[in-house]
C-alpha cells in the first residue's frame, strides 16, 4: 500500500493573528503556525485546471503564506513535485450538514446532539471533507456549527472553511410569522453569527414537497437578508423554486420538479442553482437501516426518495442545458456521506450528463462567486488563497479520478501529500 502522510500543520491567518501586548505576555504561538506564515512553497505542476474552465501546462504555482502569488515556470526550489497528476482548487461544497453524524447506538442522531461525543464526531466530519479535497464548505446550518467554524478558522482543528447558517428559517404554513417576525428571526441569525440564511419554502421531498412559505414570507425573508448583507439559500421544490426566485433570494437547492420556465427565470434573474444528482439521496439508500425510524424518516419518506433519484437526474439535465444558468456544486452530505461528497460529481457526469469540466467550474469558480468570494478561493491565481489538491487521473477523461485526491492543501498548509514521486516536504511537523 502507498505510504500516506498526512499532516496536521495547523495556521493561524494574519486576520485572526494573536495581538501583542506590552503588559501581558504574547500568546503562545506555535512552530508550526510561524512556519505557515514565513514559508515560501514551490509546487511543480504539468496540469493544472484553473478552476474558470481553463486548463494550464507545465507551470510552478508560487505560494508565500496562505496566498498564491505567482505561476511561474522558472521558480524554484520546488517543494512539491505534482507533476503527472491533475492539479486544481480547492473544492467547494455549497451545501452540507456538517454536524450530521450517526449516534452511539448507530442511528441517524441528525445535528441535535451536544455530547462531547457529537461534538469529536462533528470534528471527524471535517477532517474527513477535507481530506476528500473539499476546502470549502457551507453548513445549512445549526449551532452547532458555530464554534466547529472557530476552531478551524483558527487552526486548532483541521476541516474546510467553514460557513453557516446557524439556524434555518423552516416554513410551517401559517405558523411560520409575519412578514416583520420573519424579519427579526433573520437578523437574530446574523447577531447568532451567521454568513447566509437557510430558508425552508418547502416540505421535504419525502412528505411531498408542498410549499411551506408564502410569496410575501419568501419576500420578506430574502429582503431582510439583503438589507443584512447576507445570502439567501432556499430549500425549494416545485412552485417554491418560482417564488423564491421572484422573491431575489440567493440560490435554490435542490430545485427539483422545477419546469423549464421556472429555470429560465432564475437564468434571468442570476439566481444560483444548487441540485443534487444523486449522492445524497443515494446515502440515505444505503445507510436505510441507520435512518429508519429517527425523526423525519420513514417508510413511506424512503420509498418517495427512490423514485426522487430518477427526477433529479432528470432535472441536472434539463438545467445544464439552460442557457446561462449558473449552476453551482452542493451535495446535501448529512451522516454517513462526509468524505464522500466527490460522489456527487460522478453522479452529475454520469447520470446528469453534465460536461466533466462544467462539473469541476461548478465546485470552484462558480461555487466560489455563489459565496461572494470570488477574489478569495475557487481558481488558481495569484492573490487568492493557496487551497490547491491533486488527484491521480484526468477527471475530464474519467470522472471517477475525484476518488483519487492525493494532495490537498488549505490557506497554504500541506494537510494531504500522498503523491506519488512528490518531495516529502510538510509545511509544518517535523517528522
Ligand atoms: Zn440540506
Amino acid at each position: 500500500m502507498r505510504s500516506v502522510k498526512i499532516i496536521l500543520c495547523i495556521l493561524i491567518t494574519s486576520v485572526c493573528a494573536p495581538a501583542q501586548s506590552v503588559s501581558s505576555p504574547a500568546p503562545a504561538q506555535s512552530p508550526i503556525q510561524a512556519l505557515a506564515k514565513a514559508k515560501r512553497i514551490v509546487i511543480a505542476v504539468s496540469t493544472v485546471l484553473d478552476g474558470k474552465g481553463h486548463v494550464l501546462h507545465n507551470t510552478r504555482i508560487v505560494i508565500e503564506g496562505s496566498k498564491i502569488v505567482a505561476l511561474d515556470p522558472k521558480a524554484g526550489p520546488v517543494d512539491y513535485d505534482l507533476r503527472g497528476l491533475t492539479v486544481l482548487p480547492g473544492w467547494i461544497d455549497a451545501h452540507v450538514h456538517i454536524t450530521w453524524s450517526f449516534g452511539k447506538d448507530g442511528k441517524n442522531a441528525g445535528s441535535g446532539e451536544t455530547t462531547p461525543e457529537a461534538a469529536y464526531r462533528a470534528a471527524s466530519n471535517a477532517w474527513l471533507t477535507l481530506m476528500a479535497g473539499f476546502t470549502t464548505v457551507q453548513s445549512v446550518g445549526s449551532p452547532t456549527d458555530v464554534p466547529l467554524r472557530e476552531a478551524i478558522a483558527k487552526g486548532t482543528l483541521p476541516g474546510p472553511r467553514l460557513l453557516t447558517a446557524v439556524e434555518p428559517l423552516t416554513g410551517r404554513g401559517d405558523r411560520t410569522g409575519t412578514p416583520d417576525e420573519i424579519r427579526a428571526y433573520v437578523r437574530k441569525q446574523k447577531e447568532a453569527g451567521a454568513d447566509l440564511i437557510k430558508i425552508f419554502a418547502s416540505q421535504s421531498i419525502r412528505q411531498g414537497g408542498g410549499m411551506t412559505l408564502s410569496q410575501e414570507q419568501l419576500n420578506a425573508a430574502c429582503d431582510e437578508a439583503k438589507k443584512q448583507g447576507l445570502r439567501t439559500l432556499v430549500h425549494a421544490y416545485k412552485g417554491a423554486v418560482r417564488a423564491a426566485t421572484l422573491a431575489g433570494c440567493t440560490e435554490i437547492e435542490h430545485g427539483t420538479m422545477a419546469s423549464d420556465d421556472d429555470l429560465k427565470l432564475m437564468a434571468e434573474k442570476g439566481t444560483y442553482l444548487d441540485p443534487q444528482a444523486g449522492l445524497v439521496i443515494e446515502n440515505y439508500l444505503l445507510n436505510k437501516e441507520k435512518y429508519l425510524g429517527t425523526p423525519g424518516y420513514t417508510a413511506e419518506g424512503f420509498a418517495a426518495m427512490e423514485k426522487v433519484l430518477s427526477l433529479n437526474h432528470e432535472l441536472v439535465q434539463r438545467a445544464s442545458k439552460i442557457p446561462g444558468l449558473k449552476i453551482v456544486f452542493g451535495t446535501d452530505a448529512v451522516a454517513g456521506a462526509h468524505g464522500r461528497n466527490a460522489e456527487e460529481f460522478i453522479d452529475r457526469v454520469r447520470d446528469g450528463g453534465v460536461d466533466p469540466m462544467a462539473a469541476m467550474v461548478s465546485a470552484n469558480s462558480s461555487g466560489a462567486e455563489a459565496m461572494g468570494l470570488a477574489d478569495q478561493i475557487g481558481s488558481v491565481a495569484p492573490g487568492l488563497q493557496a487551497d490547491i489538491i491533486a488527484l491521480e487521473g484526468d477527471p475530464l477523461k474519467d470522472i471517477t479520478a475525484v476518488r483519487r485526491v492525493v494532495f490537498v492543501m488549505k490557506g497554504g498548509v500541506v494537510y494531504k501529500n500522498a503523491a506519488r514521486g512528490a518531495i516529502p516536504v510538510y509545511a509544518g511537523v517535523q517528522p
